[in-house]
């Protein structure tokens, strides 16, 4: 077998995998075997670089990075859907078909809607090329790079279909990865997301694919568009479409009268709670391809199909108490305490409030009844109060004046909408949150301790601070709650560890207001140790490129108050990587200063980071996108042909990681 037979063996077998696991749901090799090889193919394509391919399954994790996810002009218009409500309005649907078509018997498919972000996926030559968001229907972004990581996505189809045509379909987040992610960023301190949907549609824009790919999204196809007519009827171009490798829901059924379509809707009102995944309605469409052809679209919609909304769940409950909650900034969110009620599948006893304006809005009380719905926000919240049973006694709600949990007058500034406790280090949330943040995988990443244990830890005395962390015992940690020997040790272990953390870490993690992780980088190149930092005065520090008074100021507060120098000269004691290690300094030169350059494509001797780094180590700039002032280009394999064209354009000398690297060590 030549190296590219077995490449491509290799290929086809892998992408067979993937497809049974995260389509069929069926394994048919373990992940180890998988892995071992992935690997394989790994270092193939490592050593044999000509037959690189960016469908072959090893791109699946990602690591391009897009910064401006170019607009791409629909080749099919993406059109809305017509909504409806009632069981009337479908009939009234129906009447009109039969009236366009001249027939009455005209057969349906019904769809769920699935509740996520739009998708238009383009095939060529039967390889997935391209992926472009709906945008306004017209024109959308190109995610492809991300799209990519999406393993239930076929990249090449497998078997009979059609080689050219696009895929319409809905990138989702299923309940329980978007619940198991929201789990690790409270772990990590960080605010959870608020919805499935949302999240699944901020993934697509995400700027580093690697994150994309750690995501665990979900794509349902519900649309082949192609002018090659090899199927009569949408439901079987969705059947042959499974059979090649997508992932077109099988809850699809055909339907012979709106009767048939409505008691699919009542069947599905009642299981939909049971689904991995959201949807908020079912979509029926005419079936045969050649009606839909003669019924056309609207200025907006197609007249083919009609999308049924199931009702929001709404019910009736009794505030029994208001209550705040304080973020970790200090952040104020008032919430509602319920009488406890069936909804949607789960008992709620809470909503929120959001706001003192809200409150005031909806004029909520003490006592009254309020009607909860819960809508695509996982929170539920109220939509209105039932006036008739106000209790005539009712007096209206006045916000809280002072922090519920350590009593400090609340503030609020001009133009936002949250209050603020603006005890920043003797409240209690405030304070757990600052260590939260500290441990979080992006500042300190110590392991072996999380968000809850960070709180546990407060309450039972043994930390106030940060730099408490340094001095736990094993003795006291071992004693405590669902803590045993080892797990004590782990933690302290990993305290211990993160002594090795280099110094921009530290500095993000020291949750300086504003100062975020690229804003630590360069505050940490530039100034080198936290004593030089924090001596400057405003005017040095706002002389650092991009960094604004704003960040400068809050350096300033920081650094003036006395606990914080306490706290630096604690960690400093300890051994906290609080200076620019001599190790990093290394291979730092002064060889490309002034220098800004652009990297595109895929390199083989260094990874794209890596190349990145180097850039900046030797006093370059690295910019994402091509302009007059881009000095070099460095270019991989494939680089995108607009930014090619772009260079040639400007005149902007393009040069090959070897240029690159014969530059540095000249
Ligand atoms: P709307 O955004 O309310 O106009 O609804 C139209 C959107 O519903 C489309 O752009 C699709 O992304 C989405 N959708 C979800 N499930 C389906 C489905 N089964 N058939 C067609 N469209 C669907
Ligand atoms: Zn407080």
């Amino acid at each position: 077998m030549t190296v590219k037979e077995k490449i491509e063996q290799l290929r086809k077998e892998l992408h067979q995998h993937n497809y049974s696991y995260y389509v069929l749901d069926n394994a048919t090799i373990s992940d180890y075997e998988f892995d071992i090889k992935l690997k394989e193919l790994e270092q193939l394509e490592d050593e044999n670089p000509e037959f690189f391919d960016p469908n072959s399954p090893t791109q699946r994790v990602g690591g391009d990075i897009t910064k401006n996810f170019e607009t791409v002009t629909h080749k099919n218009r993406m059109y809305s859907l017509d909504n409806s409500y009632s069981k009337e309005d479908l009939l009234d649907w129906e009447k009109r078909l039969q009236k366009n078509l001249g027939r009455t018997d005209i057969e349906y498919t019904c769809e769920l809607k699935y509740d996520g972000a739009s998708i238009n996926l383009t095939y060529e030559n039967g390889q997935f090329v391209r992926a472009v968001t709906r945008g306004d229907g017209f024109q959308g972004d190109d995610v492809t790079t991300n799209v990519r990581t999406i393993k239930s996505i076929p990249l090449v189809p497998n078997g009979d279909f059609i080689s050219d045509f696009e895929m319409r379909g809905e990138i989702i987040l299923p309940l329980d990865g978007f619940n198991a992610m929201n789990e690790e960023r409270i772990a990590n301190g960080d605010e959870p997301y608020r919805n499935p949907r949302n999240t699944a549609s901020g993934s697509l824009k995400l700027q580093d694919s690697a994150e994309v790919a750690k995501r665990p999204l979900d794509c349902l196809l519900y649309q082949v568009v192609t002018n090659e007519r090899k199927y009569a009827t949408h439901y079987e171009s969705l059947q042959a479409a499974r059979k090649v490798g997508f992932k077109a829901p099988d809850t699809i059924v055909l339907a012979k009268s709106i009767q048939e379509v409505i008691d699919f809707i009542n069947d599905w009102d009642v299981k939909r709670h049971e689904l991995p995944y959201e949807t908020d309605g079912v979509v029926v469409k005419v079936n045969n391809l050649q009606q839909q052809e003669e019924l056309g679209y609207t200025s907006k919609s197609p007249r083919w199909a009609i999308a049924y909304k199931f009702k929001a769940e709404q019910v009736a409950t009794v505030l029994n108490e208001i209550t705040y909650q304080v973020g970790r900034t200090g952040a104020i969110t008032p919430v509602a305490n319920l009488e406890p009620v069936y909804l949607a599948g789960t008992v709620v006893k809470r909503a929120s409030l959001h706001n003192a304006d809200q409150i005031e809005k909806l004029d909520v009380r003490i006592g009254d009844t309020v009607f909860v719905e819960k809508g695509g926000e996982i929170i539920p919240k109220i939509i209105k109060v039932d006036l008739t049973k106000r209790p005539l006694d009712s007096m209206p709600t006045v916000y809280a004046t002072h922090c519920p949990e350590c009593h400090t007058e609340l503030v609020r500034t001009e133009g936002d909408a949250k209050h603020y406790c603006p005890n920043e280090y003797g409240c209690a949330p405030q304070i757990t949150g600052r260590i939260q943040h500290f441990i979080s995988r992006k500042a300190m990443d110590i392991e072996g301790l999380g968000g809850e244990t960070v709180d546990l830890l407060r309450k039972e005395g043994l930390i106030q601070n940060y730099a408490d962390l340094y001095e736990l015992k094993k003795e006291q940690i071992v004693p405590l709650e669902r803590m045993a020997e080892k797990s004590a040790q782990n933690m302290i272990d990993g305290i211990e560890k993160s002594k090795e953390i280099p110094f921009e870490k530290v500095l993000f993690a020291l949750g300086i207001r504003f100062v975020g992780e690229t804003v630590a980088k360069k505050l940490a190149k530039q100034f080198k140790s936290i004593d030089n930092l924090m001596n400057a005065d405003l005017e040095t520090l706002v002389a650092v490129d991009e960094i604004g008074e704003r960040i400068a100021q809050s350096i300033i507060d920081f650094s003036s108050n006395e606990g914080n120098k306490e706290l630096i000269r604690r960690l400093q004691s300890y051994g906290v990587q609080l200076e620019v290690s001599a190790k990093s300094m290394e291979n730092q030169t002064d060889k490309l200063a002034g220098k800004v350059f652009v990297v595109s494509g895929v390199f083989h001797q260094m990874s794209r980071d890596e190349l990145k780094k180097a850039i900046e180590d030797n006093a370059g700039k690295v910019s994402s996108s091509i302009s007059k002032k881009t000095d070099f280009i460095v270019a991989g394999d494939n680089m995108g042909p607009s930014k090619l064209a772009k260079a040639e354009d400007l005149g902007i000398p393009i040069i090959t990681e070897q240029d690159f690297i014969d530059m540095i060590n000249a």
